[in-house]
């Protein structure tokens, strides 16, 4: 492979906290060298030269919270600046199955798996079949058996199938706990302890906060944050913005203090004031809705575009498809407060970006496309397509929050520290430093902006000028290459 010499960018490399105008030489699928003017020592001579002056030059952003595991949609996530897209909060199952799936079709961007707690407890408690899809997990959130308890035989076979994925190499248990609100705490407990003992992350969907059910048997952010400190272990509180609502303060001060008490636990955010999930969800049933804050009228087909109309129509859509995708819209973008919390959960300390990427689909039924640009038709949630340049747009260029290094530490240098535990890879990732793995994204710091909208939601985003995955551009002068399948599978070590 050619040697690339990207000349003259304002370079960042958010784990030393260096920033200064300089070149990056990549040899192979590694960043050999970082200083000023090294093309003038004709450092090789068939590098292929690219003037990046003007620009950001940093670590490709990690996303450790990616459904989309397609082509489609990691191209939509490369404009966006990402090169590891992880699928950490539902997982897949058999987490093997997955991988191989992936390697044999392609993967422009880096990519991983955690094991799946939904499919392990559906195997146990639904009988069903796990093939290693989004859609199926997505499609057993509502059942009543599934939200409910397990008895001791079931725990211990559910506990001993993610053991067995996680000698397989997944990389930590996803827990969607908020999609079984009322099930047994203990049942979180047995597998927060089972991760912790053998030193894999969880990734978790929260259950209910007190604010919105009074009657939860614990209070989501507590449970996780309790457990993070009973067990010793790595715990990732998923999207705080979209389980905490109107109630981020609390939810951040619990985080604080357990923090401050020396649990390992950490948060993500994604900048969105909507959410997605399938319509069948524990938490969207109408009697749930006003602890919620929320009206059917806040609901939105993904597919169809269709507003839920009332209550009637609701309770239809939940039966006939309790997997349909649909947007949730917990906070008004218009209203200035409900802004000022979600830039509140983004500002918070060390919360990482991370974007709930969500798969892509078309009319026909279909969710993946080698086709770019991408076909038309296609329908998923805003976030997947501009997360990553939303959140820079609005907190570095209009808000100034953060610095360009410190936008750098939390979409590429934090999450890869989240995963170097149970993947070591990870720790030449996020640095911009030679040895460091050469995924790298340029971008205009005065052009990056989100594009994407709820009602066109795969418009991908501008400003990302250059991508390269493993050494390998992804994006190369603003357009995809669709030729480019560089993305690897990253594995956890065996425990
Ligand atoms: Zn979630």
């Amino acid at each position: 492979m050619r040697a690339v010499l990207l000349t003259g960018g304002w370079i960042i490399d958010p784990a030393t906290g260096r920033e200064e105008t300089a070149d990056v030489l990549i040899a192979g699928d590694t960043i050999q060298q970082v200083g000023p003017s090294l093309g003038a020592g004709k450092p090789a001579d068939d590098a292929l030269v690219v003037d990046v002056s003007g620009k950001v030059v940093g670590p490709g952003f990690v996303d450790l919270h990616s459904h989309v595991n397609s082509i489609a949609g990691q191209r939509l996530q490369a404009l966006d600046g990402v090169t590891t897209a992880l699928e950490l909060e539902a997982g897949l199952l058999p987490v093997d199955r997955a991988y191989a799936e992936a390697a044999s079709a392609g993967r422009p961007l880096n990519y991983g798996f955690s094991a799946s707690w939904g499919m392990a407890r559906a195997e146990v408690l639904c009988g069903v079949e796990s093939e290693a899809s989004l859609l199926q997990a997505l499609s057993v959130l509502g059942d009543l058996t599934w939200q409910g308890d397990s008895n001791p035989g079931q725990l211990s076979r559910w506990l001993g199938r993610l053991e067995s994925e996680l000698a397989d190499g997944a990389l930590g248990i996803g827990i969607l706990q908020g999609y079984a609100p009322r099930s047994n705490p203990a049942e979180y407990r047995a597998v927060s302890e089972l991760a912790a003992r053998a030193g894999a992350p969880t990734f978790t969907h929260v259950r209910e906060i007190r604010e919105s059910d009074a009657g939860t048997p614990v209070d989501g952010t507590e449970e996780a944050a309790q457990a993070a400190m009973d067990f010793g272990g790595q715990v990732h509180h998923c999207h705080v913005n979209s389980t905490s609502r109107r109630h981020i303060d609390r939810v951040l001060s619990t985080i604080d203090r357990a923090r401050d008490g020396g649990a390992g636990i950490t948060v993500e955010t994604y900048p969105y004031g909507a959410g997605s999930t399938g319509i069948g969800a524990a938490f969207l049933a109408p009697e749930r809705l006003l602890a919620w804050e929320l009206k059917p009228e806040n609901l939105v087909m993904v597919s169809t575009g269709e507003r839920v109309r009332d209550e009637t129509h609701l309770r239809q859509l939940r039966q006939n498809d309790p997997g349909a995708p649909c947007i949730v819209e917990y906070l008004d973008e218009q209203s200035p407060a409900d802004r000022a919390l979600l830039e509140q959960s983004l500002a918070f300390p060390d919360s990482v970006v991370a974007s709930d990427a969500m798969h892509i689909t078309w009319p026909d039924g279909s969710t993946d496309s080698r086709q770019w640009p991408l076909p038309q038709g296609g329908m998923t949630h805003p976030r997947t397509s501009g997360t990553y340049a939303r959140s820079l747009r609005m907190m570095v260029r209009e808000r100034g929050y953060w610095s360009w290094l410190e936008a750098f530490r939390r979409c590429s240098y934090l999450p890869s520290q989240v995963m170097e535990g149970i993947c070591p890879e990870f720790r030449k990732k996020g640095r911009l430093l030679p040895g460091a793995d050469a995924d790298l994204v340029v971008i205009d710091p005065e052009r990056i902006t989100d594009l994407a909208t709820y009602f066109d939601s795969t418009r991908p985003s501008l400003g990302v000028e250059h991508l390269l995955v493993n050494g390998e551009f992804v994006v190369r002068d603003g357009e995809v290459f669709p030729e480019a399948y560089p993305g690897r599978g990253l594995r956890g070590a065996p425990v």
